[in-house]
């Protein structure tokens, strides 16, 4: 853990009022000893009463006790902070940016809507499920769901597509499943269904496009809850003064659906995961700022910025990556975090 900025202040104080006192406690001394000839009892009496009211150790010791109760506290909330100094920051930050998926929604999404295009719903289901099955993608994982009834093929060749989807072979022929970006990149005809695909991104959904070739097959919609306590922790958040955003590698649509739910004005979509560090260093150009982030795609944003807050729920390397840890996933936890922050530093000062 890192010492905080203040400690090393205290520390440096310490330095010279331990020296200054102690000389000054000498110097008591030899002035009541010359001046009361040969009363040692005396002397030293005055000597020992200057080293008890200066007390030098009471400052060495004041702001480690602070920070002690101060995470201690946090803790008791399920709110883990590894550092001296990420207590102290969190009260001056001035950014706040949250990752969407499993951040300020469940990170469970489930299927919604399924389109078909000259095939049944159960085949398009049998495709998409026996790629999937090869991805970790929380996405991946509800299509695998919804498929379970069904025998999986086996495949081969998969590839994920970073930020775009996935790629495989099943009985022979190719497919590609991901989103508008890739299917645009692949030149695949979407036609009668754009106006479909982005109804469903409007409604806050990720519709995942199916194709073989430059023939779409089918869409799958999947939509991820919000959780409840997201929409409120952001509105504290903005009370208390600070600017809030939200990034993430899904579509626009479905972005600015989701972030107006939350009442975030600023957000920013189709963000590849090496990028999200790249969003955080602009806004320290201006001030302090904070990810809050679950992912492994979260990782290298939640280490650039001032502070990463990662939720207990989300992957190892985001909760190693990040200074404080939500135990509960509750987003409320982060202006509690702030409170406390600000609370410890006066009790410092
Ligand atoms: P995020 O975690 O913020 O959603 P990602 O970079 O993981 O960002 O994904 C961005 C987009 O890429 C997804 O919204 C989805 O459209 C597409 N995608 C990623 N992985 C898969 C997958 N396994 N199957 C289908 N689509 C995927
Ligand atoms: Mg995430």
């Amino acid at each position: 853990t890192k010492k905080a900025p203040i400690q090393r202040f205290a520390d440096s104080v310490s330095a010279y009022f331990v020296p200054i006192v102690i000389f000054i406690a000498i110097l008591t001394f030899t002035v009541w000893f010359s001046l009361v000839k040969s009363s040692v009892g005396f002397a030293l009496m005055a000597a020992v009463a200057v080293l008890v009211i200066a007390c030098p150790c009471a400052l060495g010791l004041a702001t480690p006790t602070a920070i002690m109760v101060g995470t201690g506290k946090g803790a008791k909330q399920g709110i883990l902070i590894k550092g001296g100094d990420a207590l102290e920051t969190a009260h001056k930050l001035n950014y706040i940016i949250f990752d969407k998926t499993g951040t300020i929604t469940k990170g469970k999404p489930e299927v919604t809507d399924l389109l078909v295009n000259q095939i049944s719903e159960k085949k398009l289901l049998e495709i998409a499920g026996s790629i999937e099955k090869n991805s970790e993608h929380p996405l991946a994982e509800a299509i695998v769901k919804k498929a379970k009834k069904i025998k999986l093929k086996k495949i081969t060749g998969f590839k994920a597509i970073v930020g775009k989807g996935v790629k495989a072979n099943v009985s022979g022929k190719e497919y590609y499943l991901g989103n508008l970006r890739l299917m645009k990149e692949r030149g695949v005809k979407l036609s009668g269904h754009l106006s479909k695909i982005t109804k469903l991104e409007s409604e806050g959904k990720t519709a995942m496009i199916l194709a073989v070739g430059k023939k779409l097959l089918g869409v799958i919609a999947v939509a991820d809850e919000i959780k409840k306590d997201s929409f409120k922790a952001i509105q504290n958040l903005q009370k208390m003064g600070l600017k809030v955003y939200m990034i993430t590698g899904d579509n626009q649509r479905t972005a600015r659906a989701i972030a107006k739910r939350v009442g975030i004005k600023n957000f920013f979509a189709e963000v590849l995961p090496e990028d999200k560090a790249k969003y955080v260093k602009k806004l320290q150009k201006k001030g302090k700022v904070s990810m809050v982030g679950d992912g492994i795609n979260d990782a290298p944003a939640l280490a650039q910025a001032d502070i990463g807050i990662a939720m207990g729920s989300g992957t190892d390397v985001a909760m190693e990556s990040g200074s404080i840890v939500l135990m509960r996933n509750s987003l409320l936890d982060i202006s509690k975090a702030i409170k406390l922050s600000r609370l410890t530093m006066g009790k410092i000062r």
